[in-house]
């Protein structure tokens, strides 16, 4: 049936997860599988990783112009991660939503709450938000990977179970969870989630299937 009258908004689709969860490879695989998904481009303090572009992966700034930005109001939220400023951009996000584009927003949990709390008070978002959280199969398997990764001393192990453990108490938060116990299948899981948002009526212009 082709007879939607009105454009509908898109979907922003927040996605956040505890450390060491396989989060940015579950987004970068959902990224290229779904190339009609919007990306917002962040702002960072960080210092550019070899490899990634001004523009592409991020706007590089100072923490001048950050806090600069953050006076004018031109984030939806920002947070401090690693000791670095992160914020998403109004201009990323809200017209190419209001356009019927979805947006892909990859945050940290600080950053998710504060666009609940946005959301709250802003119908567009209300409307169009869904929250999504990765978590790993367990807490003994996320143990089990920290000390794969042999760079790590037991004290650091410690301290990212530690932060994974308080990471994940928030998963009540969030709308859908996705456990990346295997790769492919947390991958499959993400592209099938996002496509059955679309299904929802709520999101859909109120005169679609009218006659
Ligand atoms: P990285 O420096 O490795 O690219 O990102 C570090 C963390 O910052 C990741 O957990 C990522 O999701 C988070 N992050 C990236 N952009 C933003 C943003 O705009 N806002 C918030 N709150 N977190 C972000």
């Amino acid at each position: 049936m082709r007879n939607n009258k009105t454009v509908r908004n898109g979907i922003l689709i927040v996605v956040s997860g505890a450390s060491g969860t396989g989060k940015s490879t579950v987004c970068s695989r959902v990224r290229e599988l779904m190339p009609e998904l919007g990306f917002s481009v962040s702002c960072t303090t960080r210092q550019p990783r070899p490899g990634e572009q001004e523009g592409r992966e991020y706007y590089f700034v100072s923490r001048d112009e950050f806090a600069a930005r953050i006076e004018r109001g031109d984030f939806i939220e920002y947070a401090e991660v690693f000791s670095n400023c992160y914020g998403t951009l109004k201009s990323e996000v809200l017209e190419k939503i209001q356009n019927g584009k979805d947006v892909f927003l990859d945050i940290d949990i600080q950053g998710a709450l504060q666009i609940q709390a946005a959301a709250e008070k802003d119908e567009l978002l209300k409307a169009c938000t869904e929250f999504i959280f990765i978590v790993p199969p367990s807490l003994q398997e996320l143990e089990q990977r920290l000390r794969g990764r042999a760079s790590d001393s037991e004290a650091q192990v410690m301290q990212r179970l530690e932060k994974a453990r308080h990471e994940i108490s928030f998963w009540k938060k969030y709308d859908y969870v996705i456990e990346n116990d295997d790769l492919d299948q947390a991958v499959t899981d993400m592209v099938n989630l996002i496509r059955s948002l679309h299904l929802a009526v709520k999101r859909m212009p109120e005169d679609k299937y009218d006659a």
